[in-house]
């Protein structure tokens, strides 16, 4: 169960305060595309996540974008905030999140993944040691695969809601 656990929550990403990532030690941050920082399949941040994503920079933390997805909007994206990206990362494999740590020059106890989902981003986060914050999804549009493992996502959030890991 630990291993689907986050260790923070937030509504948004402005919710989640860059300051906890500075009392963790964690100097780089590994951030979800879909459905995290833009809604699916657009390449259009939302203002509340570029103002985040603004802020982290501005504490010296690096950004390291890591998306499943295959689409150019990962790099068209991090050229826009100058930030690394790696997409087609099959997460939550291991190596997804080592070629992550690579480009952000940390270690995975120096690290914090950023995701809408438990089983690609909490999952993968935790696996590679890593802490893990889950960000409730920007909207319900999403690949038929997603929305097929949101169902199995399901019942672990009610327990997640239960234990007051999440909201
Ligand atoms: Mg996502």
């Amino acid at each position: 169960m630990a291993l689907l656990t986050p260790d923070a929550f937030a509504q948004r990403l402005s919710d989640i305060d860059v300051g906890m990532f500075e009392r963790w030690d964690v100097s780089g941050v590994i951030v979800d595309l879909d459905n995290t920082l833009v809604p699916w399949n657009s390449r259009e941040v939302t203002s509340d996540g570029g103002a985040w994503i603004r802020s982290v920079q501005r504490a010296g933390i690096k950004v390291c974008l890591l998306t499943n997805n295959y689409s150019s909007a990962a790099r068209t994206i991090a050229d826009e905030f100058g930030v690394s990206a790696i997409a087609g990362a099959l997460k939550p494999s291991p190596w997804a999140f080592g070629g992550a740590l690579r480009a952000l020059g940390v270690s995975a106890k120096q690290a914090a993944v950023v995701g809408d989902q438990i089983f690609t981003d909490v999952l993968g986060g935790k696996l590679a040691g890593m802490r893990a914050v889950l960000v409730r999804p920007l909207g319900t549009a999403e690949f038929p695969t997603t929305k097929f493992i949101r169902l199995l996502e399901r019942p672990l959030l009610e327990r997640l809601r239960r234990s007051g890991h999440i909201t």
